[in-house]
C-alpha cells in the first residue's frame, strides 16, 4: 500500500506528562458533551432532546454521559436493550428512559417495575402485557411503525392492528400510550428522497393512531442527521446519539462546521524508540519497509483496544506531527517511522512522548475520521469499538462558567 505522508511540525518531545496521564486512557469530556447537548437542543427547540447512550454511550460510558446530558438539558434517555436502560436506573438516575430492541428472553417485568419506557413494534405487546398484570403496574409503551428501514417497527400493514390492541390494554388500565416513533434510513444523505417518503408514512401512521384515540406525549423520529438538516422531523422530541458526542453524521462536513465538540480522545505514550536500517521489515508480515535509515516509534495500541486491524495509514500524533501507521495493526501494538532521528547519535528520542489517535481536531490533531477513513467505516464505529481494556477518564466533571444556551459555536 501507499501511505500518506506525516504531516506537522516536529516539537521537542517528551513534553510533561499531563495531569491525567495513563498508559492508555480515552479521555472523555463531560463539557463537550454538555456544549453538544445545548447546540443539539437549541437546533432542536421547541422539541425536546432524547440523549441516546446505547452502546456505553458510543463508548464514552452511559452512566456520566448520561449525567451529564441531563445536566445540560437533555430530558429524556435511550437505549437499545432494556439491560441498559436497567444499569442507568441501577446508578440512581431517574429521567425518562426509552429502550427499544427487545428479544423473548428481554426482562420486560424488571422494565415495568423500573418505569422504564419500552418500545414496542407488535410481538412485545403481550409480553409487556404480561408483565403489566406481573407488576400489578402500567407499562409506558412506544409503539414504533418501520416507515421504512426495514428492521423493527410495526409494517403498515400491521399497524393499525397494532394501534388497536394498544389502546385496548390502556382502557384495561395495563399500559399507556407514551409515544410513537420510527426510525430514518439515510438521514445522513441529505439530498436522498427517501427521507420525503418515510416522513410521509410516519404522518400517516399518526394519523391512524390519533383516529384510534392515541394522544401520545411525544411522536418522535429525528437521529442526529435528521435533527440537524430536516427541522420538519423533529415533531415533540429528537433522539440524538452522534451528535451528542461531537461528531459529524454528513461526510462533507466536520463537527466544528455542526458547531460540535469530539468529546473523546484516545492517548496513550511510545513504548519504544529505536534506529534501524534502510530496508528494516515492520511488523508481521513485513508488508512495510523503511525507505532509508530512520527511526520506528511504537505504539501501544492494537485491535485489541478497538483500533481496527485494517487500519493501516491511520494517524498518530507525537510531538505535534501526525504519523500514519505503518505496516500491519497487532494485537497491543502498532508502529510509525519518524524519520530519521539519530536517536542512538544523541537526537530526540520520542520513547515517553505522547501519543493520540484521535481527539477533537484542534491544531491539525487526528480525529475519529481520520481512522474511520482508514478502516473503511464511519466515526460511530471508530469510538463505539475502544473496547474496555482502555480506561475511560472524565475530565470537565463539573461545569466551570456557564454558557448561553445559544445554538451558536463557540469561537
Ligand atoms: C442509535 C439510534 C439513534 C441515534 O442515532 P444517531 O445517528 O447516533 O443520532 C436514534 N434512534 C434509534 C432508534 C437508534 O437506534
Amino acid at each position: 500500500m501507499t501511505y500518506p505522508a506525516a504531516t506537522g511540525d516536529f516539537r521537542p518531545v517528551p513534553q510533561a506528562p499531563p495531569a491525567y496521564a495513563d498508559e492508555r486512557s480515552a479521555i472523555i469530556d463531560l463539557e463537550a458533551i454538555r456544549h453538544n447537548v445545548r447546540r443539539l437542543a437549541a437546533v432542536a427547540s421547541p422539541a425536546q432532546v432524547m440523549a441516546v447512550v446505547k452502546a456505553d454511550a458510543y463508548g464514552h460510558g452511559a452512566v456520566p454521559v448520561a449525567r451529564a446530558a441531563l445536566a445540560a438539558g437533555a430530558s429524556w434517555l435511550g437505549t437499545a436493550h432494556i439491560s441498559e436502560a436497567l444499569a442507568l436506573r441501577a446508578a440512581g438516575i431517574e429521567a425518562p428512559l426509552l429502550a427499544w430492541l427487545h428479544t423473548p428472553e428481554s426482562n420486560f417485568a424488571a422494565a415495568v417495575a423500573a418505569g422504564i419506557d419500552i418500545g414496542c413494534s407488535g410481538w412485545e405487546l403481550e409480553r409487556i402485557v404480561a408483565a403489566a398484570r406481573e407488576q400489578e403496574r402500567p407499562a409506558r409503551v412506544h409503539l414504533k411503525v418501520d416507515t421504512g428501514l426495514g428492521r423493527n417497527g410495526a409494517t403498515l400493514e400491521a399497524w393499525d392492528s397494532l394501534v388497536g390492541e394498544a389502546m385496548d390494554f390502556q382502557d384495561q388500565g395495563l399500559l399507556r400510550v407514551v409515544g410513537i416513533f420510527s426510525h430514518l434510513a439515510v438521514a445522513d444523505e441529505p439530498e436522498r428522497p427517501e427521507t420525503d417518503d418515510q416522513l410521509a408514512a410516519f404522518r400517516d401512521a399518526l394519523a391512524v393512531a390519533q383516529d384510534a384515540g392515541v394522544d401520545p406525549e411525544v411522536r418522535h423520529l429525528a437521529n442526529t442527521p435528521a435533527t440537524l438538516s430536516r427541522p420538519d422531523t423533529h415533531f415533540d422530541l429528537v433522539r440524538v446519539g452522534l451528535g451528542l458526542y461531537g461528531l459529524s453524521p454528513f461526510d462533507g462536513q466536520s463537527s466544528e462546521e455542526l458547531g460540535l465538540r469530539p468529546a473523546m480522545t484516545v492517548r496513550t505514550v511510545v513504548s519504544h524508540c529505536k534506529d534501524v536500517p534502510a530496508g528494516q521489515g515492520v511488523s508481521y508480515g513485513l508488508n512495510y519497509r523503511t525507505g532509508g535509515p530512520s527511526t520506528l516509534g511504537l505504539i501501544p495500541l492494537g485491535y485489541a483496544d478497538g483500533v481496527p486491524r485494517i487500519a493501516t495509514g491511520g494517524p498518530v500524533r507525537v510531538g505535534g506531527v501526525n504519523y500514519p501507521v505503518v505496516g500491519r495493526i497487532a494485537m497491543d501494538q502498532m508502529v510509525i517511522d519518524l524519520g530519521p532521528l539519530n536517536v542512538s547519535a544523541g537526537g530526540p528520542s520520542v520513547l515517553g512522548a505522547e501519543a493520540v489517535l484521535f481527539g477533537n481536531g484542534d491544531d491539525g490533531g487526528p480525529t475519529a475520521e481520520d481512522w474511520a477513513r482508514a478502516a473503511g467505516t464511519n466515526n460511530y464505529e471508530i469510538v463505539t469499538r475502544i473496547s474496555p481494556r482502555v480506561p475511560r477518564r472524565y475530565i470537565n466533571e463539573e461545569p466551570v462558567n456557564e454558557e448561553p444556551a445559544s445554538g451558536e459555536p463557540r469561537p
